[in-house]
């Protein structure tokens, strides 16, 4: 006889590990989540190293919503350590405050300035484009090319390998531009980290009775020999139907670590380096996390293609993959008993918040359907 489940769930990200705790919890079902990596909590996953020091494994997680339902949600699995995200860029061989603030302004004049005056001044860089339509548009038109030039157009090409005139505006369009003094990195109301960090809050939601968690383990394999009602599907939507349109496009990263005998190495959590080296920023976390050691590691982001050995990081937010995304997404509606969620199921170049409420709206589906 198969193992049976009501539902099997590909994938131990937020996507899987949500939707497994609502639907154990609130309707009771059995669920089997099956995670080819050899730990929970997908790309949010974090560990400590061999010096001690909390890293996020696969990059920067900057929690942050602006959905109070979200929040709510998963303050059930964790208390918060409120952090301002503050990051700095460098670039001409100095640090510049970034995103682009008065601060920033001030530094590039060289003497105090007002609100007042880097308005009238973005009047004039501005390139005027009503409605932009990719990612060079975007910068251009809120503060000119020589701030376009010195801050996103290298960057962006170090981390797509694409020009920014073939990227959604969304892309660069999340870097907000401000002509006040904030100078946090994101703009969401709520900011902060999880106290105990991201692998804690996982393990916390997953305890609950109904979940089985099988690790190293891919899909493909369990599916041979596990009976299920219905699937939850978390992983590339061009992979579920065997590549048969061609591969989608993603972009992968390659983190490089060092830890270094010093409390801190940088000024900030993050500096970006648009236009020197081959990586695209230093993070060193612990001035997020507020980690208290003698010690402390950073770790260097070079973006790399996706191959088949690589991780599919990042959907690439662009006209030609989304055409191509649309007709696994017309097979994927097609497809009886499957749900498709998250950043890679569905293509999205989402945050943990959003991909936390795509979740929350298909368990939503699920249970008003009954199944
Ligand atoms: P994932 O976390 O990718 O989980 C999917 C899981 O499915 C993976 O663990 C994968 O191994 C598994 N899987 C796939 N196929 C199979 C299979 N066939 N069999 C078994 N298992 C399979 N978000 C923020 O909010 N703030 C940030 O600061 C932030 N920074 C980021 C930085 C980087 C470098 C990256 C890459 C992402 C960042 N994100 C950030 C986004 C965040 O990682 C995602 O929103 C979130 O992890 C998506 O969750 P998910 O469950 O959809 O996917
Ligand atoms: N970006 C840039 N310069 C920067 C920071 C960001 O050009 O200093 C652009 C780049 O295209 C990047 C995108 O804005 O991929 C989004 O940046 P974010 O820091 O949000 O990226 P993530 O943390 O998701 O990698």
């Amino acid at each position: 006889m198969p193992e049976q489940y009501d539902y099997l769930i590909v994938g131990c990200g937020f996507a899987g590990a949500v939707l497994a705790e609502r639907l154990a919890s609130q309707c009771g079902k059995s669920c089997l989540i099956v995670e080819r990596r050899n730990h929970i909590g997908g790309n949010s996953h974090d560990h400590y190293d061999k010096a001690g020091v909390l890293l996020h494994t696969y990059g920067p997680h900057y929690f942050r919503s602006n959905s109070e339902r979200i929040v709510e949600y998963l303050s059930q699995f964790t208390e918060w350590h409120p952090v301002e995200y503050k990051i700095l860029s460098w670039s001409d061989g100095r640090y510049w405050q970034f995103p682009i603030n008065l601060n920033t302004f001030e530094q590039l004049l060289g003497r105090p300035s007002t609100t007042e005056e880097m308005d009238a001044t973005l009047a004039q860089w501005r390139v005027p484009i009503d409605n932009p339509k990719n990612s060079e548009e975007v910068i251009i038109s809120q503060v000119g090319v020589p701030l376009y030039e010195k801050f996103f157009k290298n960057y962006t090409r170090k981390q797509w390998r694409r020009d920014p005139k073939d990227l959604d505006a969304s892309v660069c369009g999340r870097i907000p531009i401000r002509t006040n003094r904030d100078d946090r990195y994101l703009s969401e109301k709520f900011q902060a980290l999880p106290k105990d960090g991201y692998t804690k809050l996982f393990e916390r939601m997953l305890a609950t009775p109904g979940i089985d968690v099988r690790l190293n383990t891919d899909y493909r394999d369990a599916r041979q020999h596990i009976a299920y009602k219905r699937l939850i599907y978390t992983g590339m939507i061009d992979e579920y139907f065997d590549f048969q349109f061609g591969r989608l496009p993603y972009r992968s990263l390659r983190f490089e670590n060092e830890t270094l005998p010093q409390e801190f190495f940088q000024p900030a959590m993050q500096v970006n380096y648009p236009n020197d080296h081959e990586f695209t920023r230093i993070v060193e976390i612990k001035h997020a996390t507020g980690q208290k050691l003698p010690v402390t590691t950073i770790v260097r982001e070079y973006p790399q293609d996706h191959t088949p050995e690589t991780e599919p990081y990042y959907p690439i937010p662009a006209p030609d993959a989304h055409a191509l995304y649309e007709r696994y997404a017309a097979l994927a509606t097609a497809e009886k008993g499957v749900s498709f969620v998250g950043r890679l199921a569905t293509y999205r170049y989402y945050n943990m918040d959003q991909v936390v409420g795509m979740a929350l709206a298909e368990f939503e589906k699920l249970r008003a359907t009954n199944v």
